[in-house]
């Protein structure tokens, strides 16, 4: 544990990609994979989900699986679908799978309504031949 900045040896803070002291970015890892708030533009850690400075969300969301990525991904990282119209793409899905449900429904309704007519004519026939 504990990080010290590349330039002037002082302590890291966590969660901070800029040192204390000289305002450098502690390390070129941390300065490389570096958030920049949406809302402030402080750098933020990778990892962080909330800015340090202004409490901004730096992540997002899918909408598909629910993992969070930086806001500077272009896709998810858990299962790679472009946020670019993610919420449209969803719905669109989400509507498509309702309709297909739909038709099952209507699938296993007559399915159910075809023995119970073939019963009942099964009925008229028996009681037609114990005439
Ligand atoms: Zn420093
Ligand atoms: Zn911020
Ligand atoms: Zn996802």
């Amino acid at each position: 544990m504990g990080i010290e900045c590349e330039t002037c040896g002082a302590p890291a803070q966590p969660g901070v990609v800029k040192c204390f002291y000289c305002g450098r970015p502690v390390n070129e890892e941390i300065a490389k994979n570096a958030i920049a708030c949406p809302a402030c533009k402080e750098l933020n850690v990778w990892g962080a989900q909330r800015c340090i400075k202004c409490q901004a969300w730096v992540v997002v969301q899918c909408v598909f699986c629910g993992a969070i990525s930086p806001h500077t991904m272009s896709a998810c990282m858990g299962c790679n679908e472009a946020f670019a119209g993610a919420p449209e793409r969803k719905a669109a899905r989400d509507a498509a799978v309702q309709s297909q449900q739909n038709v099952q429904t209507a699938v296993a309704v007559g399915g159910v309504a075809a023995s119970f007519l073939g019963a009942v004519a099964g009925g008229v026939i028996g009681g037609l031949l114990d005439d």
